[in-house]
């Protein structure tokens, strides 16, 4: 059964992930340690926003009005720079310098720039704007939101965008998710730690630190290393013990095929582990390894090939991560960008291919990296993300449009 070809599409393999995912656990944190963390509560402005008919420019605050026929000159009576706020009106035939950010005054409709003015003097002014119209440069009262307003929905990572959002309403303790806790094990007798010095027939690891580096690169995630263990099920079983125990989500790699040394899939599910599938109709990564302990973490064994490794990180644990933490959209975000070039595939599996973007006559276009297999991963050396290529077409035309998954930025 086994050696039959495996049916699973990696959008049905990553349905399933998705349903057995649940988010962790919420905490509260300062606004000044927010960042990067997944918004678990919405945000609510407490005031309208902004706050005041606000002047869009340094210039004079003026009555639309007395500038209809033209050019004009007006009496300059009070200055109001930002933060101050002048309680008086202005009339006609009078006008008040304003500042950027400044609360225009009662009787003022319109902002004329100061690059529209000249100065005469003895409290004078003529301004010539091009045209005027009532509420040229004012940012009206609540104009991008009344008291009430979404500021940030949950499930949105606090960027620099979100924090402002957050800070402008005075949200100084946010409910986020706790950090989501991931474990990284690797397995096989031939890999070594890249700091010694391999024998001839052993694999300095690559896999451990491509995944730290992976987690590392998602702020809302704790990453832990358990380092690396041998083909041998007792070992195997203490260190995957180990990793099971205070985590969210283990991985394993290496070991999930069917040599006679993959002991990985037996020995999660004599832990207790109930495998949701294994096995998938992709490239690389078609060993793929998923399951569950119950009320436990969710459990990947993912191919030992580095590039096997890049992709299940990709397609399933940033997915599996995300949903995870709460994350509204658990990614990986797709784009759809035509191709440079012919493009052949010579399986009837989907392709996950190693990519670059280039750009050509202006265009952005996927240009997938050559390689000779999943083995030689250091073709994907400064690549871009992953085109998807489905499993039931062989030729791809230069210009078409493929589904592309960009790495997670770094
Ligand atoms: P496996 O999935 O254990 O059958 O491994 C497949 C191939 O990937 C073998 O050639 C391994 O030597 C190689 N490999 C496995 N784990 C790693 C690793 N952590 N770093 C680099 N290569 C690895
Ligand atoms: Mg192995």
């Amino acid at each position: 059964m086994r050696s039959r070809s495996p049916t699973l599409s990696r959008k049905k393999a990553l349905g399933k992930i998705l349903r057995a995912a649940k988010a962790v656990g919420v905490e509260e944190i300062p606004l000044s340690r927010a960042g990067g963390r997944v918004l678990r509560k919405a945000l609510k402005t407490d005031r309208p926003l902004p706050p005041f008919h606000r002047s869009v420019m340094d210039g004079y605050a003026v009555r639309a009005a007395d500038l209809a026929s033209g050019p004009r000159e007006l009496s300059v009576v009070a200055e109001i720079p930002a933060g101050t706020v002048w309680d008086g009106t202005v009339r006609p035939g009078c006008c008040v310098a304003i500042m950027t950010g400044a609360p225009v005054p009662r009787g003022a409709d319109a902002v004329v720039p100061v690059e529209d003015a000249t100065g005469l003097g003895s409290g004078r002014v003529r301004l010539h704007p091009e045209n005027i119209r009532k509420g040229a440069f004012v940012h009206p009262r609540g104009s991008d939101g009344r008291t009430g307003k979404t500021a940030c929905a949950p499930g949105f990572v606090l960027g620099p965008e979100e924090t402002a959002a957050a800070a402008s309403i005075g949200a100084t303790r946010l409910k986020v998710t706790r950090r989501v806790r991931a474990a990284i094990l690797t397995t096989g007798r031939e890999i070594v730690p890249p700091g010694r010095s391999p024998e001839p027939w052993e694999i300095r690891d690559a896999n451990g630190p491509a995944l730290r580096t992976f987690l590392n690169s998602l702020p809302w995630v704790k990453g832990r290393f358990l380092g690396i263990a041998p083909d041998r099920p007792e070992a195997l079983r203490r260190r995957i013990r180990r990793g099971l125990a205070e985590t969210d989500l283990l991985v394993v790699t290496g070991g999930v095929s069917v040599g006679r040394y993959d002991f990985v899939p037996a020995v999660l599910t004599s832990l207790g582990v109930r495998r949701i599938f294994h096995r998938i109709r992709m490239r690389p990564g078609k060993p793929l390894w998923f399951g569950r302990r119950p009320r436990g973490p969710l459990v990947f064994g993912v191919p030992g090939n580095p590039v096997s490794a890049f992709v299940a990180a990709q397609e399933f644990l940033l997915p599996a991560l995300g949903r995870l933490a709460g994350l509204a959209d658990p990614g990986p975000r797709a784009l759809f960008l035509p191709l440079a070039a012919d493009w052949e595939k010579s399986h009837p599996f989907e392709e996950a291919r190693i990519t670059r973007l280039a750009s050509l006559s202006g265009r952005t276009v996927l240009r997938p990296v050559p390689y000779r297999g999943s083995g030689d991963f250091l073709a994907a050396v400064g690549s871009d993300g992953l085109a998807l290529f489905p499993a039931d077409r062989k030729h791809f035309g230069a210009g078409e449009i493929v589904e592309f998954h960009p790495w997670p930025a770094v």
